[in-house]
């Protein structure tokens, strides 16, 4: 971990002392920092990842329920 680079950040929105709204990292300190519609909100991509990661799992899990509840209707 000593050894790892830091990646510029790719595209950065807001100022320049802008962080990330969630986990408070700054823009050398993760890859995208993306700005929100708030000029003081932003999201790093680590977050984002974390964020989409649970949208996912409760649309899986709203998908399953829909398809069990249909099966209970089709029997
Ligand atoms: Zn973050």
């Amino acid at each position: 971990m000593a050894d790892k680079a830091k990646a510029k950040p790719l595209f950065v929105a807001g100022r320049p002392d802008a962080t990330c709204s969630f986990c408070g990292k700054g823009r050398d300190d993760t890859r995208y920092l993306v700005g929100g519609k708030s000029p003081t909100s932003h999201i790093c991509n680590d977050c984002a990842f974390d964020a989409l990661t649970c949208l996912v799992e409760a649309a899986t899990r709203e998908a399953n329920a829909a398809a069990s509840a249909a099966q209970g209707y089709a029997a």
